[in-house]
């Protein structure tokens, strides 16, 4: 069944700019048998075209060149996280010595916890985000205990303003005011992963360090979908993945920041491994570890290069779009989503994502009156690959780098009739 796009949503195609970056990306035609929506890129973000290149660029130079591809080729494979590192900050608002790619992001939660998260008793707590990602419940919980600390104590959650799924600057403040002395360190998403509040990072930067606490941040939803600046914010620590909307794969590495102020702090513990050894040195393969300063101190392993090839692919595109016209064009969509749907407001379904486009990234949640699941499977059998959280909500995201304006419009029609049916 295809649907009419009206001609002011076709003109907003036609003049976008970003147009061209659709075709850089693989993505699925069909979906139960329709013509796929995908607005999922908030979960895994579709194939750059090029990351097979990438990938068979590295398949070739191990077939051909074996263990001399460590130090040949166009990218050798000693320092290909560098390769990695200047798009990465880009991305982040970071220096390049303050990022780094490694591991999994919940990998690198924990190590970096381990060097930030410094418990004393009568400053032991964490404040962690509302509704968190259980990865980052459960990495918390299992430091907190690792240090001898009880979780029911040690824990804090932002609190929503009662009845909404909105965490103010007051619900912040009041936070810190309760429990301010005793934080140690804060762990929370840059944009939350199941309302799609983005926070004032800055804003819980400063209150955090007024308060004498780590700010730390969990960036798996806000990297790739909102402008970032760490380093001015002047976040200590930061961790994220990029296989969402960072298009880099399933499973794909995640990136850390670690704030200049911390470079050079050798005397925070760490857990060490040879490749955060000063490079100079590291192939003496001493008895003594001498961490590289800023954030390639906190690698353990020589890295996995075909994950990172296909970084690569993706990061260029970044690079060529611009987080900032990427910005521009996801607050479009979004407004003109919410504009489209508005009517259904209040009787049928309701918007947990703030209202404020300053509030929000490219993610619309919508939980759905009576939890009715169906309306779910519904869109689905029309082609929307979107994602459900229990126990009542709809999660969409308008990439703007492989999303349309047309794409918009076909979705909140789909809604529309499935509503009705
Ligand atoms: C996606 C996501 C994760 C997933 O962690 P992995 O270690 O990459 O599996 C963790 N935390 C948040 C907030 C996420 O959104």
């Amino acid at each position: 069944m295809s649907i009419e796009i009206p001609d002011h949503v076709m003109e907003l195609d036609r003049r976008d700019s970003l147009a061209g970056f659709r075709e850089n990306f693989n993505r699925p035609e069909t979906f139960n048998g329709e013509k796929c929506i995908y607005l999922c890129g908030n979960s895994l973000g579709l194939q750059p075209a090029e990351a097979e290149e990438f990938v068979r660029l590295e398949m070739e130079k191990w077939a051909k060149m074996g263990v001399e591809g460590h130090v040949k080729g166009k990218y050798p494979w000693m320092p290909y996280h560098e390769f990695l590192t200047e798009k990465m900050a880009e991305i982040t608002g970071a220096k390049k010595e303050e990022v780094v790619v490694m591991n999994s992001l919940t990998v690198n939660l924990h190590l970096l916890m381990v060097s930030f998260y410094r418990p004393v008793p009568g400053r032991f707590k964490i404040l962690i985000d509302y509704h968190p990602f259980p990865s980052d419940r459960y990495a918390v919980e299992s430091q907190i205990r690792f240090h001898g600390f009880d979780p029911k104590d040690a824990m804090i959650e932002l609190q929503p303003e009662p009845g909404t799924a909105y965490v103010s600057k007051k619900q912040i403040e009041d936070t810190f005011d309760r429990h301010g002395d005793q934080i140690a360190m804060t762990l929370i998403g840059g944009v939350n992963y199941y309302s799609g509040q983005l926070y004032d990072m800055k804003f819980i930067t400063d209150l955090a360090h007024k308060h004498g606490a780590i700010a730390g941040f969990d960036l798996a939803h806000a990297a790739g979908n909102v402008p970032l600046k760490l380093h001015d914010w002047g976040a200590d620590f930061a961790a994220w993945c990029s296989y969402k909307y960072l298009n880099s794969g399933p499973g794909a590495l995640s990136g850390i920041f670690v704030h200049e102020r911390h470079a050079k702090r050798f005397d925070l513990p760490r857990f060490a491994g040879w490749w955060g050894h000063d490079k100079e040195t590291r192939f003496k393969m001493g008895p003594d570890f001498v961490p590289m300063p800023g954030a390639e101190g906190w690698q353990l392993s020589n890295p996995p290069i075909l994950p990172m090839a296909c970084m690569q692919a993706s990061l260029n595109l970044f690079h060529d779009a611009g987080m900032e016209a990427l910005r521009k064009k996801s607050k479009k969509m979004i407004s003109l989503c919410e504009e489209l749907v508005k009517d259904l407001e209040g009787e049928k379904i309701e918007l947990i994502t703030p209202k404020n486009p300053e509030e929000r990234g490219c993610q619309l949640s919508i939980r759905v009156k009576d939890a009715r699941r169906d309306l779910f499977d519904r869109i689905s059998a029309r082609g929307v690959i979107a994602d459900w959280r229990e126990p009542d909500v709809i999660r969409i995201a308008f990439a703007p780098l492989y999303n349309t304006y047309a794409e918009v419009y076909e979705f909140t029609q789909i809604l529309r009739d499935s509503i009705d049916e």
